[in-house]
């Protein structure tokens, strides 16, 4: 899905030229803060940078499957949870964190304060679980700084216009860290996670997947859109939107990780491909019968739309006998709210009926080269057939391609696109 290109200035931001050389933001994820041992290394990584001479902040995610582990708990309670408590609760595992960390960077010697989303100024809008970021207001952690301090962050949360507490969507605490990082004019962004940086591929399922030194924007915000979870897209958005470069690296290691920024225009040699990204947070409906005449997409979209529903691919059948098929992709999670909504617009249109199917994958292939190569496409859809995989719809924008294909089919995917394109990926990487 095509990321938003309309920015919108956030109060509190300063524009880029007022950096303050020297500040920095450090955001571990949750691996990295999963147990106190974890935490106390972090504590340490931390206390390091502040005593080169930095003025550190660092935004922790929850420890750990805390936020997970939440989401479950409530839904042991509840069938349908109401979002604002929703948020009450999710926005604990961040406080737990950054609570822990001030007491683990205090036994270190320095002085530390953690705050709340709310207390570190992150104004949010009225959406819980999954909030905008509408302004920053960071005198407190200013304020902080100036006196020594070591501020810790609450990633994932913030207060609302109307004074709720609320979350920023899964992945959240990137966006946090973003935020802060712009608002402060902080020299980079650093990311701390499980991986050693963003890869060709997950590597979890293409273990030979290279580390890519820089990806652009532009390709970190397709690969984020469309399942690469190592980047938040909000973030990713954010940062294009204030210029702030980001470094996701290894909270285990010192070594390099990967750059994401804006494009060297200097660079000669563009790749042609980025990497090869999986999403299977995705279900298909599909209205079955429709009959074909003007302004019936119209009427079912606007109305999964006026719900807030996100839809990601859509494609309909050429019509026979005056009646087509309309199939859609959609969050899982949108499901209750959208399957209602099918229902009533079944009826509306005339249509014969719907179906939902949740066994499905996309894959994805992204890079900025395939704009000026024809064939890319073609190339793909040959790995996936070579593999026997079916492909059930195709979206495209100019830097990426997308299949849906069956879940059970995902991992042989990726691997053998993976596979196809490989020796580009090994260009990118300087092999
Ligand atoms: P954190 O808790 O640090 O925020 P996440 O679990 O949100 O970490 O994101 C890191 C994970 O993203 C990795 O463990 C990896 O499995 C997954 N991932 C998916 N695609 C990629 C990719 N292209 N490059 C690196 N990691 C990826
Ligand atoms: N803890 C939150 C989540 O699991 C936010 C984050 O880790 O970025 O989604
Ligand atoms: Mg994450």
């Amino acid at each position: 899905v095509a990321a938003t290109t309309d920015y919108e200035a956030v109060p509190g931001i300063a524009p880029a030229d007022e950096q303050r050389v020297g500040t920095l933001v450090m955001k571990f994820g949750g691996t990295s803060v999963g147990n106190p041992d974890r935490l106390q290394a972090v504590a340490r990584r931390i206390v390091a940078v502040k005593e080169e001479g930095g003025r550190v902040v660092a935004v922790l995610s929850a420890m750990g499957d805390t936020t997970d582990e939440l989401v479950e708990l409530a839904y042991r309670i509840s069938a349908r949870p109401k979002p604002r408590a929703m948020d009450m609760l999710i926005s604990v595992g961040e406080r737990i964190s950054c609570a822990l960390g001030e007491m683990a960077i205090e036994d270190l010697g320095h002085e530390a304060i953690s705050l709340t989303g709310s207390q570190a100024g992150i104004v949010t809008d009225t959406t819980h679980t999954k909030a905008k970021i509408v302004e920053v207001r960071a005198q407190r952690i200013h304020e902080a700084l100036d006196e020594g301090k070591i501020v810790l962050v609450a990633g994932f949360q913030g207060v609302s216009t109307g004074q709720e507490i609320t979350t920023l969507g899964r992945g959240g605490s990137d966006t946090t860290a973003v935020a802060l990082a712009a608002a402060l004019g902080a020299e980079s962004c650093q990311i701390f996670t499980d991986v050693e940086g963003v890869y060709t591929a997950d590597p979890r399922v293409v273990p030979e997947a290279l580390k890519l030194p820089v990806v652009t924007y532009e390709e970190m915000l397709e690969m984020s859109a469309s399942g690469a979870k190592v980047m938040a897209l909000r973030s990713v958005e954010f940062a294009r939107n204030h210029g702030v470069r980001l470094h996701v690296r290894s909270t285990f290691t010192d070594s390099e990780g990967t750059w994401i920024q804006k494009e060297d225009e200097q660079l000669l040699e563009k790749a042609i491909i980025s990497g090869v990204t999986h999403d299977t947070s995705e279900a298909k409906l599909t209205l079955i019968g429709v009959p074909d005449r003007p302004g019936v997409a119209a009427r079912v979209f606007r109305a999964l739309a006026d719900a807030g529903v996100n839809i990601d691919m859509i494609v309909q059948n050429v019509s026979s006998e005056g009646l087509t098929d309309i199939s859609f992709t959609l969050p899982k999670s949108d499901l209750a709210v959208a399957e209602p909504i099918l229902e009533t617009g079944c009826n509306d249109v005339g249509a014969a009926g719907w179906s939902q199917d949740s066994d499905i994958a996309k894959v994805s292939l992204i890079g900025a080269g395939m704009r000026s190569h024809p064939g890319v496409a073609a190339d793909m859809f040959e790995a996936l057939a070579e593999a026997g995989i079916n492909i059930e719809i195709i979206s495209t924008s100019s830097i990426r391609i997308s299949c849906v294909v069956r879940a059970a089919d995902v991992d042989r995917a990726v691997q053998v696109v993976h596979d196809k394109f490989r020796l580009f990926a090994e260009e990118r990487a300087g092999a």
